[in-house]
């Protein structure tokens, strides 16, 4: 892998997806991306390892096809399940020699802070700085090429998963032929499909999986809160299957052709076929009957989501709701919340040629965060295409 190439993988419910990118201006050019559906997870975890670890060679596999580039290295994204965020502080004294803070001043701080989280059951995935603060004056997202003579001061969160969960991904795609970079959770990856205000002003980002609905809170430019509930677009299918006796598969091929999430705007114009399970004559239906199941459904997922923000007392949401994730596809996913919550909504949909599905946001932005912990440790010299 040439140095200013990023290939994140996503180990997904429905299907593991990978991308090949690179940094381009202040954003990510995605060249090349793979997809391969397995029923090896579920629910984030793997279940078969053998399925997983295949699909993840599969889905490499793709990638490099499609971007021309030999892969061998990626970054792996988690998922926000067994998960925890914490917040801790470190500091670095110089003494009174005037010191220029260079990346490695940074990673140290984060090193330290990630070597002294110790459990039994739980491991660190991600350690993200807050601030800085240089000699205790100026407070810096970024303090590289400043001067300081005492003290480089950081607040950061840190993301703590479970071992066995985070030790079987990395095995799994370890055992796929590829070695893991850097492990990053969805937690700290969605605050880039939130624009600068938004993770300013306080926005929550929700991805809606297949068997996970995850979300992230962030303001004041950070990460504050991170949660998931175990029920994603299965459910919807499994919740369609049940209510009208159709196989799952006739189920999910109906809700991606004519689901429509919100029932007032669904359609009683088209009529939906669908076979029985029990070999009885098909029976016919409208997106707007698919569309009350499908919309109850959503609405209970996305009320659990509500719910668990106000227990955390973030009760207004000033930048806004932004819903990512496969289930996202559906149509009168905007509609639908702008009918549960006043505060403005925007769907995600990945702008890069090749990969504007919203199911490609969270491993994006798993190659946005490469990209930004390499820029703030000085990893690596990132080519620009002026
Ligand atoms: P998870 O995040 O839950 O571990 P995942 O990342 O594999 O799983 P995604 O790829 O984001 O999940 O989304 C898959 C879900 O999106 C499935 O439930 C699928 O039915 C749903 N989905 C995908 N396309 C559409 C569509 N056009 N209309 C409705 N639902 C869709
Ligand atoms: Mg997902």
């Amino acid at each position: 892998m040439k140095e200013h190439y990023y290939v994140a993988l996503d180990i997904g419910s429905a299907s593991v997806k990978a991308v090949v990118g690179e940094k381009f201006h202040d954003g990510v050019n995605i060249i090349g991306t793979g997809q391969t559906f397995t029923d090896g997870i579920s629910k984030g975890k793997i279940k078969d390892f053998d399925l997983a670890r295949n699909a993840i060679i599969d889905t490499v596999k793709k990638a490099k096809i499609s971007s021309g580039v030999d892969i061998d290295e990626v970054f792996l994204k988690m998922p926000i399940t067994e998960t925890e965020l914490k917040f801790s502080e470190e500091e670095l004294r110089f003494g009174g020699n005037s010191t220029e803070i260079n990346g490695t001043h940074i990673e140290d701080l984060l090193e330290t802070l990630r070597e002294r989280e110790i459990h039994k059951d739980r491991e660190v995935v991600t350690v993200y700085p807050v601030h800085f603060k240089v000699d205790d004056l100026h407070e810096v997202m970024d303090p590289k090429e400043m001067m300081a003579t005492q003290s480089l001061f950081v607040r950061a969160g840190i993301v703590l998963v479970n071992r066995t969960l985070l030790m079987n991904a990395v095995k799994c795609v370890e055992d796929a032929g590829l070695e893991v970079l850097d492990v990053y959770s969805d937690a700290v990856n969605y605050q880039h499909i939130l624009s600068e205000s938004e993770v300013e002003l306080g926005g929550v980002a929700i991805d809606i999986g297949a068997d996970l609905t995850q979300f992230g809170y962030y303001e004041r430019g950070t990460l504050k809160y991170a949660g998931s509930i175990a029920v994603g677009g299965n459910h919807i299918t499994r919740d369609l299957s049940e209510a009208f006796n159709t196989p799952m598969e006739a189920a999910e091929k109906a809700k991606h052709q004519y689901g429509h999430a919100f029932y007032d705007l669904a359609s009683e114009a088209d009529i939906v076929r669908l076979p029985q399970r029990d070999g009885e004559p098909d029976i016919e239906v409208t997106p707007k009957d698919l569309s009350d199941i499908i919309e109850m459904r959503l609405e209970e997922m996305l009320m659990s989501v509500f719910e668990a923000l106000q227990q955390q007392r973030i009760t207004k949401v000033n930048g806004g709701f932004v819903v990512t994730g496969g289930t996202a596809n559906l149509l009168g996913v905007k509609e639908l919340m702008q009918d549960l919550v006043s505060e403005k909504i925007r769907v995600h949909v990945p702008n890069q040629m090749g990969a504007r599905k919203p199911e490609f946001s969270s491993v994006i932005s798993t190659v946005s965060s490469g990209i930004m912990f390499d820029e703030l440790l000085e990893y690596v010299t990132i080519d620009n295409y002026d």
